[in-house]
């Protein structure tokens, strides 16, 4: 199969990009319609990369060797990620409730991987790794019209695994707390990879979040996300509305707590037009 950027070549969405549509349109045209420059890359997300990577790692050795790393192996990788992202062209720009000092960060990543690593070991047995970062392109259709759209919802699974007959599609977070429960209840990514999983022919798939959190002492989340047809078919409603939206230019400034964190907020307000002179 074609790698992400290949896949992202074509008419496409991504979860991403509908979740960063309903948050505020503006930021969404900034983003992938203007391609403006951001001001910066927000720490949770180049943590957020960074700790992919190090479980990516983990999981790619089981896939392959048969057998679990050591931690040390997937510390080297957090880390790695980690510098890769300090030396990027765009400054890091921690939020209010996180830490800006970049060994305390290291710390924390490096405690958070013991506590995945020490689950993880223990949660093999039985287990067979399929696929890491697996990309897929499935069709959209409108629920309302039953006509395919031209975009495909693309994406990664993090991870698919087998214990017996049982598939599970495994998505890994860092996450500053625990998910609550109306993030579990009405999170779309679930039921998007649901719906990618059921078109990649894995049937019907459970899908699981996997959350180690950066309190203050971390701790494991195993989530079970519950999704039926009517949450696909909703989920569509709402990916076919947002693709409307984008091409009727549909692009409103949505004000509120997301600008405080928003790396596009130097350019948000667009120079205020020339009006005609009066008569
Ligand atoms: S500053 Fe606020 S309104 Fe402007 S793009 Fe960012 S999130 Fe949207």
């Amino acid at each position: 199969m074609a790698d992400l950027d290949q896949l992202r070549d074509g008419l496409h969405i991504s979860v991403s990009q509908i979740r960063t549509y309903l948050r505020c349109p503006r930021s969404f045209e900034l983003r992938y319609v203007l391609g403006a420059q951001p001001a910066f890359k927000p720490v949770p997300f180049a943590f957020g990369t960074s700790f992919h990577a190090a479980l990516a790692r983990f999981y790619l050795a089981v896939k392959e060797e048969g057998a679990p790393p050591p931690l040390q192996l997937v510390n080297d990788a957090f880390r790695d990620a980690w510098q890769r992202e300090l030396e990027s062209d765009l400054p890091l720009q921690a939020d209010d409730d996180e830490p800006a000092d970049t060994g305390a960060l290291v710390d924390k990543g490096t405690e958070m991987l013991a506590v995945f690593h020490d689950h993880a070991v223990k949660n093999l047995d039985g287990v067979k790794v399929e696929a890491v970062e697996q990309p897929f392109s499935v069709s959209l259709t409108d629920p309302d019209t039953g006509v395919e759209m031209e975009e495909k919802l693309v994406g990664a699974l993090d991870l698919v695994m087998k214990k017996g007959r049982k598939r599970q599609i495994v998505e890994h977070k860092s996450s500053a707390r625990k998910f609550s429960d109306d993030q579990i209840k009405y999170d779309i990514q679930p039921t998007a990879y649901r719906l990618a999983g059921k078109a990649m022919g894995m049937g019907d798939v459970k899908v699981t979040y996997q959350i180690v959190t950066k309190a203050k002492s971390s701790m494991l989340q195993i989530v079970d996300l519950d999704r039926n047809e009517e949450d696909e078919l909703e989920f569509q409603r709402v990916a076919v509305g947002v693709m409307r939206a984008v091409d009727a230019g549909a692009f409103m400034p949505v004000r509120g707590w997301q600008c405080r964190g928003c790396p596009h907020q130097h350019v948000c307000r667009p120079p205020r037009p020339k009006l005609a002179a009066a008569g």
